[in-house]
């Protein structure tokens, strides 16, 4: 078992999973990203444990694959990955090709089957259902997070959700406000990290392929029809006017200037 980058493993065993891996000119430019990413927002401190989220779609094999890379700059940490079941599959499909891949890396792992998923489509919660879906979800991760003696979360959210949720939170929510890199909760108790804030998201599902993960569908009947999605191609529209769109929303989320915003009316 290990945690971190090959903690616990044996020398062979270290060198046999080096040479399966190919370290692509896409792989180090990934990780140099992550890297950067990890550090300029001090996401991960010497000793951290993190729990890493794991759905079983592209972006979170992706985070788990690179944050067991080695890394030049990112100080030592250990980690366990997290797998929530939200109950749609009833064959649990994704489950089990998810557990045959963990335990076949020796990833520390929990994974727990739940009705999340259908509960939060039930009658009574028909208008909104990823609101409480999200609600409980996280809920859970943190009770896991705590039963595991981590101190961080990593998510797999990239550059792109981060850009699609401040427009959702203006379009939808009437604030200005989106996915922190680094958010503590609980006073500090806890963190969540997003090493993926830097990069693209069409470069994480190329990096997917380019790995053959074992992907499955989520199999959600939210996940086609939601606020994302209607983001998402609004903004690829504007792309074709505009190919810096993305990174010119993002960049300005650094460059907010608070004098040029009208805020509350002083009376
Ligand atoms: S799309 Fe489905 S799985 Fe995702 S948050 Fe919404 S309800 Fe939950």
């Amino acid at each position: 078992m290990k945690g971190g980058y090959f903690y616990g493993l044996c020398k062979s065993a270290q060198i046999s999973k080096m040479t399966m891996r190919k370290n692509t000119k896409l792989f180090l430019h990934l990780k140099k990203w992550l890297e950067k990413a990890v550090l300029d927002y001090s996401m991960i401190a010497e000793g951290d444990r993190v729990l890493i989220g794991v759905s079983g779609g592209a972006d979170s094999y992706a985070l788990l694959d690179l944050l067991d890379s080695q890394m030049i700059f990112v100080p030592r940490f250990s980690f366990v990955a997290v797998n929530i079941d939200m109950g749609f599959d009833k064959e649990f499909v994704a489950y089990r090709e998810l557990e045959k891949y963990f335990q076949e890396h020796q990833y520390p792992h929990v994974m727990e089957k739940t009705d999340i998923g259908l509960l939060s489509h039930s009658d009574f919660n028909r208008k909104n259902p990823c609101f409480l879906c999200s609600r409980l979800r996280r809920k859970r991760i943190f009770e896991i997070a705590d039963e595991k003696g981590c101190n961080k979360i990593a998510f797999a959210h990239h550059r792109d959700d981060i850009i699609e949720t401040l427009l959702i939170n203006m379009f939808y929510g009437r604030e200005i406000s989106t996915m922190m890199p680094n958010q503590s909760i609980f006073g500090g108790k806890l963190h969540i990290i997003r090493p993926f804030a830097y990069l693209r998201e069409e470069l994480i599902k190329k990096f997917s392929r380019e790995r053959q993960f074992p992907m499955v569908k989520n199999a959600c009947p939210s996940s086609e029809n939601s606020k994302r999605i209607f983001v998402k191609q609004l903004l690829n529209d504007l792309q074709r006017h505009n190919p810096d769109i993305r990174q010119n929303i993002f960049k300005a989320m650094s460059h907010v200037k608070p004098d040029y915003l009208p805020g509350l009316p002083k009376k």
